[in-house]
This record gives C-alpha cells, structure tokens and sequence, in this order.
C-alpha cells in the first residue's frame, strides 16, 4: 500500500471544475472518513478562506438535495486559500510555508493546460514537486506533439509514478461496468468477436449546447473534447483483451495493446457538424470551423475485430443527453424463424447505458403471439441504479484513489499518445462543417456513415 496524501492543493480552486466536481467529492469523502488533512485552495482571484468555505458549501448544496453540517464543518475547518500569481516565486513559497507538515500533498491542477508548465516549474523550484503527487486533467495537449510536450514537463518535475492523468470516464462505476460484464461474465466471452459480432456504435451524446463556455469549446472542439478521450476510453474496453493478470499493470498494458491495434482515423469515414447558431455565440469566432458534432469509423487490426466496423459519434445540441453502446450481433446462420409480419429480423442488441440510468438491456427475439410461428423483438432490461443501489462519483473516487498513489482508474501515458495518434488525421480538418439543426442527430451524411444508427434508450 502506497503513503496516502497527507494534503490536497486545489490549484484553479475558483474554477468550473472544482466547484462543480471537486468540492462535492472532497465533501464526499470527508463523510466517509476518507478525507481529514488541510485542503488548500489556490488561484489569482484575492479569495479569504471565508470566501472558499462560502463557495464550497453552495458548490456542495447544489450536488446534494441536504448537507450534513458536520460533515461540512469538518470540510471547512481544513480549508484555507492561497491567492497569487502562478509566476511569482513568492506564491509557492507561502504554499510551502503552508505544507511544511505534509510529507507527501497532492497537487490538482484544475487549471487551463496553458497554465500547467508555470506551476509544474513553481513547484518544483519550491522543492514541493519531490515529495508530492499531481494530477492532470484533461485535454492532455493538442495533439500527440503537445502531450509529448506536456509529459516532458511533467516529468521534469515529478517521477511518473506520481503523475495522475484523470479521463474522468475512467472513475465511472458505470464505464467500469463494461470490464466488469466482460470478464466476470463467461456467457458474452465467447462470442465477442468477428465471429458472432456485426458491428458497434458509441453515441455520447448531449442534449445541451456550450452552456456559456463557448469560447474555450470553440478552441477544443468535439474531437478533442470528447472522441479523443472519452469514447476511445470506452472503446479500449469493450475491445481489450483480458488482461494477462488482476494488476494495474496488467489492465493498463492491455488498454494500451488495444489502442495500438486501431488504425488512423480517415478523413473519409468522418463526419464533422456544427450546430446552426453556434457562430452567433459570444466567444466564438465568426468564421469558426470549430465541430460540435463528429460521427467516425474506426477498425481495430486484431484477429478478434478484423472486418468489425465500430462507429462513433459525439455532439452537443442533439436531441438527448446520453452514453449508450450498442453490440449489434449477427444474425442467426440458418434462420428458420421468420420476422413477424414478414419483415427482415432485427439482430440481437446488447446496449450497455453509461449515463444516468446507467443499466444493460439486451433485445432477443422471442415467439410472437398468435398460430403463426415467427418473431418479435423484446428487451431484457436492468437499471444498476435499482439493482445495485448508490454508486460512488467519478471524481470522488479518482480523487480518493489518487490519494492513496493507485493507478489503476487513470491513464497511463502512452494510453493517451496512443488516442492522439488515432484521432489526428482528423483533427483541425480544413473541409467546413456541415450544419445541423439543434435537436437533431447531426448532418444527415452521419447518418448514412454507419449505415443507421440505435437510437439511444432513454
Ligand atoms: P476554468 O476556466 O474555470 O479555470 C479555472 C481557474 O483557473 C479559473 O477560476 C481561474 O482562476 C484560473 N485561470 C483561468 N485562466 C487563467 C490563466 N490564463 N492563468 C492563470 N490562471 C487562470 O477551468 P475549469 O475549472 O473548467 O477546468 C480546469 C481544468 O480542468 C482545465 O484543464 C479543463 O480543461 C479541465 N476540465 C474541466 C472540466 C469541467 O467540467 N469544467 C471537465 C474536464 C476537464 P483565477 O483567475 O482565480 O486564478
């Protein structure tokens, strides 16, 4: 068992991030007594500790329908800021002044990535980047240069160990459901392959637009935001082979063998869209080439996936907030049952609902009713939420996991060189965008990529 952090720095403490995701987990986990060490908050804005406990609090009642006022209480006599510049020697200084009990803090970096190597130097010329950890979250770079770049940085600084790349999909107990149903199940193994599986969708799909944070989405884009990271995580494990034992190690080098095997995503087999209005937004530019939609086709070079076409497709204003995987099977060999009105029998379905509601259903085809021997499709569903009672939070977990030097929930390395070697044929492509409607599934060309894709359950 790796030394547990005796100290989180919040750098960026007056951000989106940490108000939405982080004061609800550090809360979480004070309340499960996994969390009782001084948390400090930094940034540039002059906050007084009064002013962190104050914005913590409204952070936590937004994530919680009540608060525990111990709980809080005990959240908020471990809070403290730090307000400087992220240039200035003297900010590190205090923030070591600060830590001088702690032996081993951990450092989360919730602030733009342009900002990463100034405070990754800081820390490290305060003699704190040795005895600590950091975490980093996403966009890793911009592309496979710039995350190369960004690693340099890190390691200069930090042994790689204690480097923690958060794709927060990762900590999703519904994400880790896929590994979960994949090999603690022998009823699928046998048939997830080429063999017995026509093809795959992925839809991350969100039903809202850039909610006031157009002008960093307009510099980011679907591709980057979402396909890089998030889809091809999930395609990592639905793909994988089993790993070669139970280790992180093991189940980290088989995320990355997957990776290796998918070829180059093709400009071809794109579809990039961009929803009408987006230009009019305040902080985009007029001209924005920028996609708030991207639909691809990607093969994996594998004896189990050769000739298995997996289609993925993300976007913002479209009709529904949803994650949904769909693993259409083949159909029977020999049909002797035919489709009842006569009409071409629908393959068996197995979607696995990552998003709220998260949950499996699985479309087989059983008798329809009546003399007539032929056959419907009907789902055998089971919502988590019901069966399985309260999961923990993403970031919750990351960030109690991170804490205790685990890696098992976080990208390694080469797992992210490996997504951005996949995606940039297609990134910043010079074709324009096709429009789309907002609550629609994109242009229509994304539609004919994938041949028709499962709507999501919802
Ligand atoms: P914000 O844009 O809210 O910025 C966080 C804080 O950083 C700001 O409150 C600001 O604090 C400080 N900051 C902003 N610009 C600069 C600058 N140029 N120089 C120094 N400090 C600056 O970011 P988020 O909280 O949204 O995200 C933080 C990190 O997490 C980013 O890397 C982002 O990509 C990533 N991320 C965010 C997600 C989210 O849901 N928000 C989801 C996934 C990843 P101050 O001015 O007070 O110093």
């Amino acid at each position: 068992m790796h030394v547990r952090s005796d100290a989180v720095v919040l750098f960026g403490v007056t951000g989106d991030l940490v108000s939405k995701k982080l004061f609800p987990a550090l809360y979480e986990l004070t309340r499960r007594d996994r969390l009782d060490v001084p948390v400090i908050g930094v940034a540039r804005s002059p906050w007084d500790d009064q002013q962190l406990v104050t914005t913590a609090r409204k952070s936590v009642a937004e994530a919680n329908d009540e608060i525990d006022d111990e709980t809080f209480d005990a959240l908020a006599r471990n809070l403290s800021m730090i307000s400087g510049d992220y240039a200035d020697p003297v900010t590190y200084q205090r923030l070591a002044e600060r830590l001088r009990d702690a032996e081993r803090p951990i450092f989360y970096l919730a602030i733009p990535p342009a900002v990463f190597g100034a405070v990754v130097e800081g820390l490290a010329a305060a003699g704190l980047a040795d005895r600590g950890r950091v975490i980093v979250e996403k966009p890793f770079g911009r592309d496979l240069a710039s995350s190369q770049e960004l690693d340099r940085t890190l390691r200069a600084a930090f042994d790689p160990q204690r480097v923690f790349r958060i794709d927060h999909y990762l900590g999703k107990e519904a994400v880790e459901g896929l590994y979960a149903f994949r090999f603690a199940n022998r009823l699928f193994e046998p048939l997830w392959n080429n063999q017995h599986i026509d093809n795959v969708q992925v839809t991350l799909a969100e039903g809202f637009g850039t909610q006031g944070r157009a002008g960093f989405y307009d510099t980011v884009g679907a591709t980057r935001d979402v396909l890089q990271n998030h889809i091809l995580q999930v395609v990592a494990l639905i793909a994988m082979e089993p790993p070669v034992a139970d280790d992180t190690d093991a189940f980290r080098e088989a995320e990355a063998a997957v990776l290796r095997q998918i070829a180059p995503l093709s400009p071809e087999s794109t579809v990039r869209g961009q929803y009408a209005g987006y230009r009019d937004e305040p902080g985009v530019r007029p001209d924005s080439n920028t996609e708030t939609f991207v639909a691809t086709r990607l093969t994996i070079d594998s004896p189990r996936w050769a000739g298995v076409p997996f289609h993925l497709r993300t976007g913002k204003s479209l009709p529904a907030t949803a994650t949904e995987v769909v693993v259409e099977f083949k159909q029977p060999q020999q049909p002797l049952i035919r489709a009842e009105g006569g009409a071409g029998a629908s393959a068996n379905l197995l979607r696995f609902r990552l998003g709220r509601g998260d949950g499996i259903t699985m479309s087989i085809q059983a008798k329809s009713p009546g003399a007539e021997v032929a056959s419907r499709p009907v789902d055998l569903s089971v919502d988590f939420g019901v069966a399985l009672g309260h999961r923990q939070e993403a970031y919750e977990r990351l960030l109690d996991d991170a804490m205790d030097g685990q890696h098992l929930r976080f990208a390694r390395e080469e797992t992210i060189q490996q997504e951005w070697r996949i995606v940039e044929p297609i990134l910043d492509l010079p074709a324009p965008v096709q429009t789309y409607e907002k609550g629609t599934w994109g242009p229509a060309d994304a539609e004919a990529l994938a041949g028709g894709w499962h709507t999501p359950y919802l």
